[in-house]
């Protein structure tokens, strides 16, 4: 099922995720439509927050991206990316293996805005799989990044935080939009 996905404003897109301790028919379910969600979204990453649920889960998947290279690395040898897609991860933890390269990124949660934002080029993830599994490996490039953006999300942290406060003000008018029109679905749907 296609969930509706969540925009500036929305206050459970600042709540850091609570910890997956089972994968419950609910998680499982919830993993089903955050693909369907963020395939029709045309997104390579999505977190639980971005559809309403304050939990450390986020679904990728890079293999539509050709023009910005990912690369991987199970047990210290490479590895083919693509089969590795889509990935899900549970519970995520990272650590930094490189210096931060600046790049651009957008949010499925500001819709047609755009920043550079500087993150280490490469990564260790450990995190839990999508049957509870520990999986652990390294990445570069945009799977590094589409991963730190969505560990992020599940901390409450959204890409605007860390763009430049000159990248912020460029954006200011479509952000004060965009929350306005949040806080009028909010009004409506409370009200
Ligand atoms: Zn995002």
């Amino acid at each position: 099922m296609v969930l509706p996905i969540l925009k500036y404003g929305q206050p459970v897109l600042r709540k850091k995720g609570a910890r997956i301790e089972r994968v419950t028919p609910g998680i499982s379910r919830l993993i089903a439509d955050m693909f369907e969600t963020m395939q029709e979204a045309r997104g390579v990453g999505l977190a639980a927050q971005q559809v309403g649920y304050a939990l450390q889960l986020t679904v990728l998947d890079v293999r539509e991206v050709i023009d910005r290279p990912s690369t991987l690395q199970l047990d210290g040898q490479p590895a083919d990316v693509n089969s590795f897609m889509p990935l899900v991860l549970i519970n995520p933890e990272i650590k930094p293996l490189s210096a931060k390269v600046t790049g651009p990124e957008g949010c499925l949660s500001f819709p047609e805005m755009y920043a550079d934002i500087s993150r280490p080029e490469s990564i260790s993830v450990s995190a839990l799989d999508e049957r509870g599994k520990p999986k652990a490996f390294q990445c570069g490039g945009l799977l590094a990044k589409a991963i730190q953006h969505e560990l992020d999300h599940l901390n409450g942290i959204l890409f605007i935080d860390r763009m430049s406060a000159e990248d912020k003000l460029k954006l200011k008018p479509q952000l004060v939009a965009l929350r306005a029109a949040t806080q009028v679905a909010l009004a409506h749907k409370n009200g």
